[in-house]
């Protein structure tokens, strides 16, 4: 992926994200900050992961991205266009390059249907060719992401996950998009057919010189397609920058437990010797804590961390992160007085 990394370093921005906050009421008087001031860009033919635990608003984020929600304020720029600028119109055309993969299979499939008028669907909904050209780009899609011709007249419940999977992935690229947001594509998934779906995914960026956004909550997929990783955390990123110094190097305290407590696939040199426990659930985002959001789990809080909200710093080119206390070098390295809660426990590096 090295030549497609440099590629995407030199390209413009594709994706200009400013300031996005997505909020939803909760009751009468309540609100629910689910994405609450992210910014980013993605540049061209790049592959963006955002990592971050359920109920840190990467999803929501997903959906703002393709305009399947609404942002409650900042924008989004495509091509350095304001989608908030475009007519409904306008919207639906642009609507064509930005498309969206879920998690689950059977989401955007209709049991009803068979898997050509499925694949077909999108193409028919934007207008584009008659029924046979349609037919004909549906099944050269289908066959270009690995399912066999006689696919085509069966029904969703005749197809296995992974089949399942792959004629999702047919329905977002028969319309030649751009950019697609992958929403935990793999984690429904087998384990041992994640891996030919992800190669799927970076062959078809080769082919078809296409932009991702990748959500996931899994360190070992992010780290394995990205170019430059977000970590989400209750609505914000805490840490950004390219996907080696994320993963080798990480700077903030919940990147360094987000690693140390993944399980065997990482390489060695992306596992630490010690493996830090975060203790309690993610905070409420109705309520997040003050400060630095992440302080109700860090070890190294200390009570500054309660008072002041840690400003977006650039520690290294392009590697940025929100945390007072971070180095350049690594997370910060004296132990917090501010809770007690984060266990340590050594273990030994495989
Ligand atoms: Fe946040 Fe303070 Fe921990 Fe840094 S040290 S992550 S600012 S709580």
């Amino acid at each position: 992926m090295t030549n497609t990394r440099n590629q995407a370093a030199q390209a413009r921005p594709l994706l200009e994200v400013k300031d996005l906050h997505v909020a939803f009421p909760v009751g009468r008087r309540e609100t629910l900050k689910a994405v609450d001031g992210i910014s980013f860009e993605v540049r061209q033919g790049e592959t963006f992961g955002v990592i971050g635990e359920s109920g840190s608003g990467k999803t929501t984020l997903g959906r703002a991205l393709v305009s399947l929600l609404e942002p409650t304020s900042g924008s989004i720029l495509y091509d350095g266009i304001d989608v908030s600028s475009l007519s409904k119109k306008e919207l639906r055309r642009q609507r064509r390059d930005y498309q969206i993969i879920f998690q689950d299979p059977n989401a955007a499939l209709n049991p009803r249907m068979t898997i050509l008028d499925s694949v077909m669907e999108p193409l028919e909904i934007s207008g584009t060719g008659n029924r046979s050209s349609n037919e004909a780009e549906a099944l050269r899609v289908l066959s270009r992401v690995g399912l066999p011709p006689d696919i085509a007249n069966r029904f969703p419940h005749q197809l296995s996950g992974g089949q399942k999977q792959r004629v999702n992935i047919a329905r977002a690229l028969v319309v030649r998009p751009r950019m697609i947001v992958c929403d935990e594509v793999v984690a429904a998934l087998d384990v041992s057919i994640r891996g030919d779906v992800l190669n799927l995914f970076a062959e078809l960026q080769r082919e078809f010189g296409l932009t991702y956004v990748f959500i996931t909550h899994d360190l070992s997929v992010v780290s394995h397609i990205s170019d430059r990783i977000g970590v989400a955390y209750l609505g914000r990123f805490m840490e950004m920058g390219p996907a080696e110094a994320v993963t080798e190097r990480p700077l903030h305290p919940y990147t360094e437990a987000l690693l140390s407590a993944e399980p065997v696939p990482l390489p060695s040199f992306m596992r630490s010797d010690r493996r830090i426990t975060l203790q309690g659930e993610i905070p409420s985002p109705i309520s997040p804590p003050s400060g630095c959001r992440f302080r109700t789990r860090c070890r190294y809080a200390q009570p500054r961390c309660a008072e002041e909200v840690p400003q977006w710093r650039e520690l290294n080119a392009g590697h940025w992160v929100a945390c007072h206390f971070a180095r350049p070098d690594g997370p910060p390295t004296v132990q917090g007085t501010l809770n007690d809660q984060t266990e340590v426990e050594s273990t030994t590096a495989i």
